[in-house]
């Protein structure tokens, strides 16, 4: 069994994008600029992007943290969405998910200019990946990729079952591991809590990836010897004894699961670190894309 570490490879694409960023800035050339939108101040959404904003300085990016708040209406975010589009100085910008109540998650992804859209969230970037073209990637799903090419997983011809399908990672995730090519050229079954023998249909698979949000769900029982298994799932488990009274779960046992897998992501430590360096990525992209125009 192999550990696919992804802290240790958003690390090295960290240390990849710090190193053309430093060309950039000996050629005199604008560095990316990162903005991030939060509303609201939940406690998962504030790590979430405090550690996207850090990264990005890490990097050597510019980056902008703007913080609503929680009684936001509609049109002031969409205001802030028009600003931040039309402001040349931002090459990307993301708005942290989930969003108050009375706001409409779709109209607000609809605002977001598709050049600026580094988390991949508008239909016409979303569009453009499932016809295999070139495009800001959602970064999660963008992460895993780049996980099972660094360590060089097979996918061709293999079976890929993908366990949740909602529209930043299960979704996507279907579409980019059945596209053709590496990674991809699997064939997929995508599963969600309507899926009849959602058991039986997991323990065929070469390749499961979990991204449901119900710790220890997959079962060492439940998948076949040298499959490999992407963890994305992140769920806070209340617990009084830690320091933060919680700890962090991901969807699958790794303990049992492991002894069985040829290649498995750990939480932590596994898909979410990929998901901010391929936002990084994503950002080091749009910067390229706008070059020449400012
Ligand atoms: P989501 O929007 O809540 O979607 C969950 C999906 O799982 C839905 O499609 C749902 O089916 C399905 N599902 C729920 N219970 C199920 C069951 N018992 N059997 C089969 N399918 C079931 O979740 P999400 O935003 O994709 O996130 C999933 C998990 O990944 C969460 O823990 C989240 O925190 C984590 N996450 C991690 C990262 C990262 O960077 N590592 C990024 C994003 C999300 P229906 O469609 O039928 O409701």
């Amino acid at each position: 069994m192999e550990i696919l570490d992804g802290k240790k490879i958003s690390n090295q694409i960290k240390e990849e994008i710090a190193a053309e960023v430093a060309q950039m800035k000996e050629r005199g050339e604008k560095v990316p600029h990162l903005a991030a939108v939060i509303v609201g101040n939940d406690g998962a959404s504030m790590t979430y992007v405090n550690s996207k904003v850090r990264s990005c300085e890490k990097v050597g990016f510019e980056s902008t943290l703007i913080r609503l708040p929680s009684t936001t209406s509609e049109l002031e975010l969409l205001k802030k969405i028009d600003q931040l589009n039309q402001d040349d100085d931002i090459d990307g910008f993301i708005v942290q998910l989930p969003l108050p109540e009375q706001i409409d998650t779709q109209k607000v992804i609809m605002a977001i200019d598709p050049d600026k859209d580094v988390d991949g969230f508008h239909p016409t970037n979303f569009g453009k990946m499932a016809l295999d073209m070139s495009t800001f990637i959602p970064a999660t799903p963008f992460g895993i990729l780049e996980l099972l090419e660094r360590y060089n997983v097979e996918t061709k011809g293999k079976h890929t079952v993908v366990i949740g399908r909602s529209h930043i990672v299960g979704r996507p995730m279907s579409i980019l591991m059945g596209r053709k090519g590496w990674p991809g050229n699997s064939t997929v079954t995508l599963t969600h809590s309507h899926t009849k023998n959602i058991t039986q249909i997991i323990s065929q698979a070469d390749i499961v990836i979990s991204a449901l949000g119900v710790p220890h769900f997959l079962k060492a029982e439940m998948v076949k010897d040298d499959a490999v298994v992407i963890d994305v799932g992140i769920t806070r488990v209340p617990d009084e004894s830690r320091e933060k009274g919680y700890y962090l779960a991901g969807d699958v046992d790794f303990e049992n699961v492991s002894k069985k897998a040829s290649f498995i992501t750990p939480v932590p430590g596994g898909v979410g670190p990929m998901t901010i360096a391929m936002l990084l990525k994503n950002t080091l992209l749009a910067r390229e894309q706008h070059r020449g125009e400012r």
